[in-house]
């Protein structure tokens, strides 16, 4: 494999010097005996990338620096790996003229070449349609650009700031909220930048949450990281950090001694990650989120609701029990954002809620994440629920259990529940129960209307 390149080649002053003579130079792997046996392409393939797999040395596999010079970035290194057609290849080729291509070695393992649909290669291998389906996207949905109070800092709600520290990733995510940045290309945040952020967060006592983010932060030496930290540290009235980063999913290998003996002496640290599919905990990501637990960082798991990814009930809960046995608590389920370029990713909210829906009550309340929308035009996070409040007065209301059956609930009041009444059972129906048999929540249409409105 070639070496990868990362844009500017100043970036190296605040990534890790690279280990002398570890580059893993492509002509190195061993051919699979192609020309002895007509195999299908896709047995080729997969040989190809077990092949390529077996070549590295264990030494080169567990350092995430090797991982991270050696990402695949054209398409002609990924279609030394993944059987692509002509055709596909060409496509690949203009869509990542406008939105690049990175894929780490790791994550490429982690793709079944002989499926065409694989959850893990969606999220990593250019699709034609990034380009051709974007009439409705926009860059910036969220307008996180307009709430920048200096350049990378990001202040939106009332005692949390966003310090977006670098647009460089290991791995480029197709369904990316931040997509728009890759054309950029590679830039980390000056110390001058960083001091500016730093100031900001000083004066502005309101301030208890500061959440580091990118691009994906860990791209940066632990050296560098830790000079930002343990200065957010000194500022008294920043209770919590958050990271926000995909490394435990993509490039699990980051996650070191050095990294996490850093990160206990700075806490309470957070730190946030990005598992979509169950086909992502796989024992090194087991071992990262370990790693960061005994370094008393907790981790917390914010997927995205992908389409013809993860857009099942079987599927999310498939992925919640694997994060709670790795020790990660499903914090949110994301509707995919409006983001150019993403667009088929994006599934209904009606979706959303069923899959919630066939979560809630069936498995575990530690198993289901809070499903929310990122509103466009800045608005914030809102909470989305399957509705189990049918009806609501003053004294009681009618709901709905997960399995659909129908109860009252008396509505407390001054500390004072109204009068029981003998069944439970809506003995005296608040209206006719014909409206209210248990059926499947619907989503009216306008609902999605006007949260893109
Ligand atoms: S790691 Fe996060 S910021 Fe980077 S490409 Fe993936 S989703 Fe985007």
């Amino acid at each position: 494999m070639t070496m990868l390149g990362v844009k500017k080649k100043s970036l190296f002053s605040s990534i890790e010097e690279e280990p002398p003579g570890e580059c893993f130079v492509q002509n190195e792997v061993d051919e699979p005996p192609s020309c002895e046996v007509d195999e299908p392409p896709s047995i080729l393939a997969a040989r190809k990338v077990e092949s390529f797999l077996r070549q590295v040395p264990e030494e080169s596999w567990n350092d995430w620096k090797w991982h991270f010079r050696n990402r695949i970035t054209t398409v002609e290194e990924l279609s030394k790996y993944i059987p692509l057609s002509p055709l596909e290849q060409e496509q690949i080729r203009l869509v990542a003229r406008k939105y690049p291509l990175s894929i780490t070695p790791y994550y490429l393992s982690l793709i079944d070449v002989n499926n065409p649909v694989d959850p893990i290669r969606a999220q990593s291998v250019p699709c034609f349609s990034e380009i051709t389906c974007n009439a409705t996207g926009v860059e910036d949905p969220l307008e996180e650009g307009k709430h920048s109070v200096v350049p990378g800092l990001v202040h939106r709600y009332p005692d949390r700031v966003l310090m977006v520290m670098t647009d460089l990733c290991s791995m480029l995510c197709r369904h990316c909220t931040r997509k728009r940045e890759w054309k950029n290309g590679g830039w980390v945040h000056s110390d001058i930048e960083i001091d500016r952020m730093l100031d900001y967060i000083k004066s502005h006592p309101e301030v208890r949450d500061v959440i580091i983010s990118g691009g994906d932060p860990l791209v940066l030496s632990t050296q560098c990281l830790e000079s930002v930290i343990s200065q957010i540290r000194q500022i008294p009235h920043v209770e919590i950090i958050r990271i926000g980063t995909r490394f435990p999913v993509v490039l699990p290998q980051r996650i070191d001694d050095e990294l996490c003996n850093m990160l206990s002496k700075y806490g309470p640290i957070w730190l946030n990650t990005h598992f979509n599919h169950p086909n992502e905990i796989t024992p090194e990501a087991a071992r990262a989120c370990d790693n960061l637990v005994r370094a008393g960082v907790p981790v917390n798991n914010q997927c995205v609701l992908l389409k013809g990814v993860n857009d099942t009930a079987e599927i999310q809960t498939k992925l919640c029990h694997g994060l709670l046995k790795i020790k990660v608590r499903p914090y949110y389920l994301f509707q995919c954002d409006e983001v150019e370029g993403t667009e088929h990713f994006w599934t209904s909210v009606d979706t959303g809620i069923k899959v919630i829906e066939g979560m809630r009550g069936h498995t575990s309340g530690l198993a289901v994440p809070t499903y929310v929308i990122d509103l466009p035009n800045g608005g914030g996070k809102i909470p989305v629920q399957p509705d189990y409040i049918l009806m609501k007065t003053q004294d009681e209301m009618l709901v709905r259990n997960y399995q659909g059956r129908i109860f009252t609930y008396k509505n407390a009041r001054n500390g004072k529940k109204p009068a029981a009444r003998k069944n439970k059972m809506l003995p005296q129906p608040l209206f006719p129960m014909e409206e209210f048999e248990p059926q499947p929540v619907r989503v009216k249409r306008e609902n999605r209307a006007y949260l893109r409105s």
